[in-house]
């Protein structure tokens, strides 16, 4: 089988061919640091995670390229009324994105550039666009022709009737209706200065306008030409579309083959999660509420499709978790074996065909533009299926070896079932051991002095047959 991708440029799922056999260049948009990142950002970051892996998974090497926007309107603006440098201003933020992002497993890229230092290049970029007619200076600003740009809107498929020659727009908030000459370079501004936000350029001292970012680092990272390029859907239009019309007017190439755009994240109520907007949940958020971020790692990658609306909720949430939970303690289950079994018992070769199907089901989701919630679905069938063999004692060790194999490619993708977050577990099996030696010593209120210590802190103790498990609830 092979990889299909699902491409906003064509509308159609193609199979992923690099330009380099064996080898990947992506470029995927990433925060601008002027508040922590919502839940509905790290869908996003999500997406292009579990892209990723399946490149990974599908032998690929990759270099993968998520730039940091840390100068746009509002940083500037947030910083000024901070007192401060834009770049003192975004440390904290450009930080809790890492936090964030480690949270949730996300395996790093191989570069994380920022705009503030890419100046020159965007520099150099904005020169050969007005040495080529692409560009103009208006009111000391310059500007991105779009009219010089006859392809302009091939992306998303845009009716250009609409397209009214020559209006500008200097701002980096964007009206998604209207087609406009946009920014390259804005002149510095009396306050810009003191903010560490103006740069020396033959066209005036100034800053770059928030398009340009992405075509200059693309560019320096991964040449005029690279496999993928992606984003959120707001992104498409304009931010992609400026994109694709400033790096191929200046380069005269095709700047990506693939656009893969990942959808909203939704309110509860429906509403598109947004920043500007004042209603927005971050990571911490969650956190606080006593959820794993591992659980929303899961809601926001098997859950539902890239390419549908989700929204978030507690209850999804819930459910997520719980998922994440039937999972670990299969996992557990399948790598404990009970000691009264034989080695090899008479249904393993039935369960080792079993496997082997339930792989090829998933890997094929997988490869079918990264059905991941379809896939996963599979191997919940095969959950149920292996846990009523587990239960008959059916299931002998190469049962196990090949639920463990599968089991360990699943969390090639999810990675939820290796361990909680380190030191985590320790402590509380630390804890958990203690207040066992409490209760054998008749010492119970110690013994409950420590389950309810550990409730606090989100950890719920549960007594069963197999001895003491702990899970994460709201703390109380
Ligand atoms: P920003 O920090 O605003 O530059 O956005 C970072 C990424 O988050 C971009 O890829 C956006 O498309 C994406 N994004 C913003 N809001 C949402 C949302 N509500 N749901 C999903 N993705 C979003
Ligand atoms: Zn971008």
């Amino acid at each position: 089988m092979t990889l299909k991708l699902h491409n906003t440029l064509t509308g159609t799922k193609e199979a992923f061919e690099p330009i380099e056999p064996g080898q990947v260049g992506m470029y995927t948009c990433g925060p601008t640091v002027w508040n922590f990142a919502h839940i509905g950002n790290l869908r996003a970051f999500m997406f292009y995670d579990l892209l990723r892996r399946q490149l990974q998974a599908s032998g690929y090497r990759i270099t993968h390229v998520m730039n940091l926007t840390d100068i746009d309107d509002r940083i500037l603006d947030q910083a000024m009324h901070a007192g401060t440098t834009i770049a003192e201003y975004v440390k904290p933020f450009v930080a809790a994105f890492f936090e964030d992002m480690s949270a949730m497993r996300a395996q790093p890229a191989e570069f994380y550039p920022r705009a503030t230092d890419h100046i020159p290049e965007m520099v150099a970029m904005i020169s050969t666009l007005l040495e080529r007619g692409f560009a103009y200076v208006a009111d000391g600003d310059v500007y991105f022709r779009i009219e010089s740009f006859p392809r302009y809107g091939a992306l998303s498929h845009l009716d250009r009737s609409g397209l009214r020659a020559g209006q500008r727009v200097a701002t980096d908030k964007y009206d998604k209706e209207s087609v406009s000459d946009f920014a390259l370079w804005k002149n510095a501004q009396p306050g810009d200065e003191k903010l560490g936000a103006a740069w020396d350029a033959p066209f005036g001292r100034g800053r770059p306008g928030w398009h340009i970012e992405c075509s200059a680092m693309s560019k320096r990272y991964l040449g005029d030409t690279f496999d993928i390029h992606c984003g959120g859907i707001d992104l498409m239009f304009p931010h992609h579309e400026n994109e694709i019309a400033q790096s191929e007017a200046a380069n005269g190439k095709p700047l990506a083959r693939a656009w893969l755009h990942s959808e909203h994240l939704a309110e509860a109520t429906g509403e598109k999660m947004s920043k500007s907007a004042g209603a927005f949940t971050t990571l911490r958020d969650l956190m606080a509420a006593g959820h794993d971020p591992l659980a929303v790692r899961f809601f926001l990658i098997a859950n539902a499709h890239y390419r549908q609306r989700i929204r978030l909720s507690a209850e999804a949430l819930h459910a997520s978790a719980e998922q994440v939970r039937r999972l670990r303690d299969f996992a557990e289950r399948v790598r404990t074996p009970s000691r009264d079994l034989a080695a090899v018992m008479p249904d393993d070769d039935a369960l080792i065909g079993r496997v082997r199907q339930v792989r090829a089901a998933y890997r094929a989701a997988l490869d079918d533009d990264l059905n991941l919630p379809q896939a996963v679905g599979v191997v919940f069938e095969l959950i149920r299926e292996a846990n009523a063999a587990l239960d008959e004692m059916k299931v002998g060790a190469p049962g196990r070896a090949a639920l463990l194999g599968l089991l360990e490619e699943v969390d090639g993708h999810l990675d939820v079932m290796g361990g909680e977050e380190p030191g985590l577990a320790d402590e509380v099996e630390r804890l958990i051991a203690e207040r066992e030696a409490a209760r054998a010593a008749k010492d119970f209120a110690r013994a409950d002095r420590i389950r309810e210590d550990l409730r606090e802190r989100g950890i719920a103790l549960e007594d069963s047959r197999d001895g003491v498990r702990w899970r994460r609830v709201p703390p109380a």
